[in-house]
């Protein structure tokens, strides 16, 4: 069996451990196999070891990839900052834009995908940590943003996403996360769909508050830093 599938298996253990430990079912959480500066072999033994969800972080490198991947069966997941400019190839490409911190940026894909006569489901990206590097809406905006997103046609929020700060010890994450959940769970019941949280190093604690879509990297695929680009 090759690397990448014993990996997946693993990965999906440890969700389903992380579910039980809480008294979830494993079936609540949906893995997506985070694929920056992996090649498209590697996305496609993910795919092939069960993997139906596939992130991106750039735009260029997505397009790339999935020009040679267009027969695989898997839904592509913006998850990384989305420019203005890259709207419109963005909307062509993607199942799911989870960057979305603003009105403006969703009211961009909004206007996009009216022009290609489709509906794009986003998630609101909320700056959890408060961290400056980090991007996405205010806690204190989320809810007002969600709302105004809310009312434009063609695009539909389904959820939000976040990430805590790096913490030597991912159990302190929990607060981080306790805090999207908590604003997640006042959206209307059609936008409480997703709620993205969790990456290789907080998942376990990302479940436990609630998460039920972990966005997974170097577990399945090894370091990235171990790789000259
Ligand atoms: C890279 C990335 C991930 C995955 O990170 P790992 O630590 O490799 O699992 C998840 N979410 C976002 C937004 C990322 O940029």
């Amino acid at each position: 069996m090759d690397l990448v599938k014993e990996n997946v298996i693993r990965v999906r253990e440890e969700i389903a451990g992380a579910c039980e430990a809480v008294g979830r079912s494993a079936d609540d959480v949906l893995l997506v196999a985070v694929t920056k500066t992996r090649s498209a072999d590697e996305v496609r033994q993910a795919v092939e070891a069960g993997v139906t969800d596939i992130g991106e972080n750039y735009l260029q490198e997505a397009q790339e990839k999935h020009r040679e991947l267009r027969d695989l069966d898997a839904r592509w997941h913006m998850i990384g900052s989305l420019q203005s400019n890259k709207v419109k190839p963005a909307v062509g490409l993607f199942d799911m834009i989870q960057s979305v911190g603003s009105v403006k940026r969703a009211s961009e894909i909004a206007k996009r995908a009216l022009e290609a006569q489709k509906t794009v489901d986003v998630l609101l990206e909320v700056n959890i940590s408060g961290e400056d590097a980090k991007h996405g809406a205010t806690c204190e905006d989320a809810l007002h943003i969600a709302s105004e997103i809310g009312e434009l046609e063609s695009v539909r929020l389904r959820g939000m996403m976040g990430m805590a700060p790096f913490l030597s010890r991912a159990e302190d994450t929990r607060p981080y996360f306790a805090k999207l959940y908590k604003l997640w769970d006042k959206l209307p019941d059609e936008q409480r769909v997703w709620l993205s949280m969790g990456m290789t190093g907080d998942f376990v604690p990302a479940i436990a508050e609630g998460s039920n879509m972990v966005r997974i990297g170097t577990a399945i695929f090894g370091s990235r830093e171990q790789r000259t680009p």
